[in-house]
């Protein structure tokens, strides 16, 4: 399938799949694949061990805000690093998971991330996933998928990944958390997650990738005659 140069932009709610989908897309197309989520994670990693946030998710907003004008966040070989350091293990933590959500709601990360993402954008032929992608940061995407799933289907999913990676967690902590990463990504004042009017929905609950790549083409070759 020959697809024209586009900027495919994939929203929705946590664990529902959308950077598995997003690989798959990627390598089917030959698309850059860009994690936003794994930037705030970096962001919220690098707070954590240099004292910008508290247990109880007290932020020091101006010393991190200043501290981000030396961070060297970026993609690299074997996902995402900090300078030479990769961290692709650390920022998928429960620890990192829980203190993301607090560090995305402050406006000074959302410009460090969102400055970074546009910039890898600049080519297209990229997909981008996250929660405000469609609605803020390439609100001009031409194809934008809003991503939803059922809660326990998604704490299922999550829980797999991480016994996977050899990390035992329990089924309730995983639901809590990407309940409560829901709640706050909804409701923060800036570029809260919402679906972008243009955007179309995917409840990927009872489907497999598969059918999400079946699903997918057939809107690629309606919209763009492909
Ligand atoms: O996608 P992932 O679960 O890795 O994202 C981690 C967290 O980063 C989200 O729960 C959300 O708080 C934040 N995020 C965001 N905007 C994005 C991507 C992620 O606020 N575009």
């Amino acid at each position: 399938m020959q697809v024209p140069d586009i900027i495919i932009a994939i929203d929705g709610y946590s664990s529902t799949g959308k950077s598995s989908f997003a690989k798959i897309i990627a390598k089917e197309f030959s698309f850059l694949y860009l994690d936003s989520g794994a930037l705030y994670r970096g962001v919220t990693l690098f707070a954590i061990e240099n004292g910008f946030i508290s247990d109880d998710c007290t932020i020091d907003v101006p010393g991190l805000d200043k501290a981000l004008n030396d961070l060297d966040l970026h993609f690299g070989e074997n996902g995402t690093y900090i300078g030479e350091r990769c961290i692709e293990t650390e920022i998928r933590s429960l620890a990192v998971a829980g203190k993301v959500s607090p560090i995305a709601t402050v406006p000074e990360v959302r410009a460090f991330v969102d400055k970074k993402l546009r910039e890898f954008g600049a080519s297209k032929r990229v997909v981008m996933d996250g929660r405000d992608i469609g609605t803020t940061v390439f609100p001009n995407a031409e194809l934008k998928i809003f991503m939803t799933a059922d809660p326990m289907i998604r704490a299922q999913r999550r829980a797999a990944e991480m016994t996977a990676k050899g990390i035992e967690v329990d089924i309730q902590d995983v639901l809590k958390n990407l309940q409560e990463r829901d709640y706050i990504d909804s409701h923060r004042e800036a570029s809260p997650l919402s679906q972008a009017e243009d955007a179309i929905v995917l409840d990927n609950s009872h489907m497999t990738m598969e059918d999400q790549l079946v699903w997918l083409k057939g809107i690629i070759s309606e919209r763009f005659g492909c």
